[in-house]
């Protein structure tokens, strides 16, 4: 059975197929500058039909949705309804629900009747306990509002988890697993028995670690008192906060953590600072949730750092487990977020 698994963004396609459930990957690409001036591709519609040109025989469609809220905890087929529901999503995830949606309409048009399903980033996080979820905020506004903790990443990972556990030759019902996907963006689970039970982004991707543009966890209060300090509007300040911040911001020289590494060992200061809190912070999360878990069987790295930056790696992880019994595993997996699309599409569509 042929997947085609759709990430639809906001000026770019990227789509894989896959021969289901043999995993197979038969075809990959990305179409871009979706819209821009003087592109060739005006809409998400004209970059859909060139993906399908050549695309032989699609037996159903997969598409990453980033945002679900409460509504989605699982994946589901599309219908109206669905597209409606992801629609109100849009209010809460304004830069990339409608690019989603752009991809899946697209789809109806091109390839009616052919099933399509949505998988949620949100949705893995959906069995956090309420008091992992829930701000130290007035609860109305959880209620108006629906300010609470969502995170993201979570096909990233669900999918290691499960691979996790394949290699470690346990039920994954039986193992408690830290994953950190760390790339540009950047983000930790607690895996209980397959279970996200805490995830460290939040009711946007901006909580938790330092990431490359990214500030992570910071005192609230400072958001306002700088925007006071510097006579900034919030669009101003929301802009420095997702990009110009994190490693890049605490640096003055990049976000890119290859850069970084580099730049450190020519004896660049704040470059190895934006490292050294990079990974403290890291580790202060793998204690927490080590504790949050009573326990912690193994740690996963996946993303652009977590797969290849073994130097960062160790440092992450040294001296960490003094205090467990026995010494969790170290595991480095490469995410593959399509095909844990295409795999949980092969599973909605009963193959
Ligand atoms: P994104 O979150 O945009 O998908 P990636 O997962 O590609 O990002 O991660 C990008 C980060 O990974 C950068 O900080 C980069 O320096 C780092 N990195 C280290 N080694 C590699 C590599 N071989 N390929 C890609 N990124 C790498």
């Amino acid at each position: 059975m042929n997947i085609l698994v759709i990430n639809s963004g906001s000026s770019s396609i990227k789509y894989r197929l896959f021969d289901m459930p043999s995993s197979i990957q038969l075809k990959k690409g990305v179409i871009e500058h979706i819209g821009e001036k003087g592109s060739s591709v005006k809409d998400h519609y004209s970059g859909l039909k060139i993906v399908l040109e050549n695309m032989g025989h699609v037996d159903a469609v997969g598409h990453r949705v980033v945002h679900g809220a409460e509504k989605f905890t699982h994946p589901v087929l599309i219908n109206k309804k669905v597209i409606k529901e992801i629609k109100v999503c849009s209010t809460i995830a304004p830069l990339h629900n409608p690019a989603n949606l752009a991809g899946i309409t697209a789809c109806s048009r091109l390839l009616p009747g052919i099933a399509q399903v949505a998988v949620f980033d949100t949705a893995f996080h959906q069995t956090l306990p309420d008091y992992a979820y829930i701000y130290g905020l007035p609860y109305d506004y959880y209620k108006k509002h629906s300010i609470r903790k969502f995170g993201f990443h979570g096909t990233s990972h669900n999918y290691v988890s499960q691979e996790a556990a394949k290699l470690l030759k346990k039920p994954l019902n039986k193992l408690k697993i830290i994953t950190c996907h760390l790339g540009n963006g950047c983000s930790i689970t607690a895996v209980d028995k397959g279970r996200s039970i805490d995830t460290s982004m939040g009711f946007t991707p901006l909580e938790g670690l330092v990431m490359g543009t990214r500030c992570g966890d910071t005192d609230p209060a400072l958001i306002t008192h700088i925007m006071r300090k510097e006579k900034l509007d919030s669009d101003t300040m929301d802009r420095i906060l997702n990009k110009d911040s994190g490693l890049k911001g605490i640096s003055g020289v990049s976000n890119d953590m290859r850069v970084l590494e580099l730049k450190s060992r020519q004896g660049n200061k704040r470059a190895r600072l934006a490292i050294n809190i990079f990974i403290y912070r890291i580790k202060k999360y793998i204690g927490a949730y080590t504790a949050a878990m009573s326990g912690c069987d193994a740690v996963v790295f996946t993303g652009g750092i977590g797969e290849n930056q073994k130097t960062i790696r160790d440092r992450i992880c040294k001296g960490i487990f003094s205090l467990c019994r026995k010494k969790p595993r170290i595991l480095v997996i490469k995410t593959n977020e399509e095909l844990m699309i295409a795999r949980q599409t092969y599973n909605i569509i009963g193959g």
